[in-house]
């Protein structure tokens, strides 16, 4: 098994991703379906009680163990909304992880030219991959990868569904950090045995058409 740990923010990610999606927009609808409202209400309280334990670990830095995340992967990954889930987690995970960069290094990555803004972005990509998805990152050309070699998410659904938590990472974070609205792909998948999961993002911030 693994032993490695991850960062609080990797399992509360998930979690929080869990409660957006159940949380009841539809509450209307959810009362015609009495039962399903029940399993609803079991699920946030569990969830509820877990989000507040990494919430606190991410507050004092602790981090948890990848079988922690791991085991909470595998039940979403049991959902049928399960791609969805993955998505919006991934989605929180860039978010908060782009929330550790001082608003100065924000503002510059997003205002200088590419040929300046790149390397610091590359850097910040480069640390908050390691912190956050133990993973590395590297760039060549326009293009940049992302390699994870302990997914949390990998296995916790069939068809590599898991691996969307990390390609919606990917995609938020280069949206919020260059406004990048190039595509990701999966070109390689460990679920597929093609070695360790790796993404291959277009690098194409929309302020700069011409790069
Ligand atoms: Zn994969």
């Amino acid at each position: 098994m693994n032993s490695a740990s991850v960062d609080s923010l990797v399992p509360l990610s998930l979690l929080e991703a869990v409660r957006n999606v159940d949380s009841p927009i539809e509450d209307f609808e959810a009362e015609l379906v009495g039962d399903l409202r029940n399993k609803r209400l079991g699920l946030s309280e569990t969830v509820y009680m877990q989000i507040r334990r990494f919430s606190e670990a991410v507050r004092r830095s602790q981090r948890s163990s990848h079988e922690e995340a791991a085991a909470i992967a595998k039940l979403i990954g049991r959902r049928p909304d399960a791609e969805a889930v993955f998505r919006a987690a991934g989605r929180y995970l860039a978010a908060e992880a782009y929330r550790t960069i001082s608003p100065i290094s924000r503002r510059l990555m997003l205002v200088l030219p590419s040929l300046m803004s790149r390397p610091i972005t590359l850097r910040h990509m480069r640390r908050l991959s390691r912190r956050y998805c133990n993973g590395h990152v590297s760039r060549v050309g326009t293009s940049v990868y992302l390699e994870v070699p302990q997914s949390v998410t990998l296995d916790s659904a069939p068809r590599s569904v898991g691996c969307t938590y990390y390609e919606s990472g990917l995609k938020e974070l280069l949206r919020l950090l260059v406004n990048s609205v190039g595509a990701v792909e999966h070109y390689r998948c460990a679920a597929r045995s093609e070695g360790t999961c790796s993404w291959r993002a277009e690098w194409r911030p929309s302020h700069n058409p011409s790069e």
